[in-house]
């Protein structure tokens, strides 16, 4: 994968907002869907043409995340792969993912994403519990998903994850089970699990402000963590990363680009870049993002396309906190000791000389040749390891 890049574009649409929802996305702007699709393939043929990405540098994976990326519509989408193959080469084998929201779409729709080249699906499931769904304000039913499953499946894909969410507001020990349950009824070859945080504004904060529910236990949330990583792997799951779980070695390779820390291309509303040292960000709200890629402007000097808000140049402290704390959450992985050594021009020992010692012997991190991992008890107290570390 050396020399090869990652593509992440953002589809900041949804039908509807969930109540837990903060991310970069936008209800009743579907009518802007096309002119965005366009100022995409725009952002796309700027950001290819950015000599720090090496050139024609191949893409080894490419992520449609939102948002719902499968509210665009196959017209929409064709016009941006277009955009994609024509100012970049895809490597062979290239995984390209779509998120997808259970409930958006039927077999023609999916067969033609399959047709476009993606190989690689990732449903919002949630939980499997009814009133939970409902709590989240999700669109879609259970039922949904199996459907959508088992759509996908007769079309082709053999590669599909979920994301389910644990410490839900009146969530119990045993109706977390029962998402677990049905989650490995899918027959999945990936998991993504994820712990609702509450964000400020959304209307979850609102009720829980006004007491509608108890907040939820953080020591539930852990027996929560626990009882999944035991029962995924007896399910046959391999964590891989502390919120990731694949079958058959069928891990997002994507994903793995921002866990190594690795440079990968961002477009599109919200998105966020990472080339040659800069971090970059591009503006969030759809409307001024496509006036800003109409604009009849030269493309600024690397890293910037002309929807680009903000850029900083990653300093070495930076560099180093990013490294450890990606990298050690790849659990088989970990950090690559005589890697950080020559990329910084310091042992982890010498930068770490009090913290290391402490973290090896309270058990939370161990030492494998050249690799430094969390231990078991690293995982569940892994913001402790990384807070040390900083
Ligand atoms: S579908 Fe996803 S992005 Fe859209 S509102 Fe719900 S949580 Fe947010």
């Amino acid at each position: 994968m050396k020399n090869q890049l990652s593509l992440y574009l953002h589809i900041p649409f949804c039908r509807h907002r969930c109540s837990y929802c903060d991310f970069n996305t936008y209800v009743s702007l579907q009518g802007l869907q096309r002119m965005y699709a366009e100022a995409l393939a725009v952002e796309i043929e700027q950001a290819a043409a950015v000599d720090a990405y090496g050139g024609k540098r191949p893409l080894s994976t490419i992520f449609f995340g939102g948002g719902t990326p499968s509210i665009m519509t196959i017209e929409e989408l064709e016009l941006i792969f277009t955009a994609v193959s024509q100012n970049f080469t895809l490597a062979p084998e290239a995984e390209v993912s779509m998120e997808v929201n259970p409930g958006t779409v039927d077999i023609a729709y999916l067969t033609a994403l399959r047709d476009l080249g993606v190989n690689r699906l990732s449903f919002g499931v949630q939980t499997a519990v009814a009133s939970e769904l409902a709590l989240l304000e999700r669109e879609h039913s259970f039922a949904d998903v199996q459907t959508v499953i088992a759509q996908s499946r007769a079309v082709g894909f053999d590669n599909i994850s979920i994301d389910l969410i644990y410490g839900l507001p009146n969530q119990t020990l045993d109706s977390w089970e029962k998402s677990l349950q049905a989650a490995r009824d899918l027959e999945l070859e990936h998991i993504s699990l994820y712990c609702l945080t509450i964000e400020p504004g959304t209307p979850m904060q609102r009720w829980a402000d006004d007491g509608q529910f108890p907040l939820p236990d953080p020591d539930l949330a852990a027996d929560q963590y626990l009882l999944a990583t035991k029962f995924l792997a007896d399910a046959g799951f391999e964590q891989y990363e502390i919120s990731n779980w694949a079958r058959n070695g069928r891990v997002c390779h994507h994903n793995l680009t921002y866990w190594r820390n690795q440079p990968y291309v961002g477009v599109g509303a919200g998105a966020h870049g990472y080339a040659a040292d800069t971090r970059y960000h591009i503006v969030q709200q759809p409307r001024v993002y496509i006036r800003r890629m109409k604009a009849d402007r030269p493309r600024p000097p690397f890293p910037l396309t002309l929807a680009v808000a903000g850029h900083h140049s990653v300093t070495r402290a930076e560099a180093m906190t990013d490294t450890i704390v990606t990298q050690l959450r790849l659990l088989h992985e970990g950090l690559d000791l005589p890697a950080f050594e020559a990329r910084f021009g310091q042992s982890f020992a010498d930068a770490y000389p009090q913290q290391l010692p402490q973290l090896l012997e309270w058990g939370l991190l161990q030492m494998d040749g050249k690799w430094l991992r969390l231990t078991e008890n690293g995982r569940f107290l892994s913001n402790q390891v990384f807070y040390r570390l900083m």
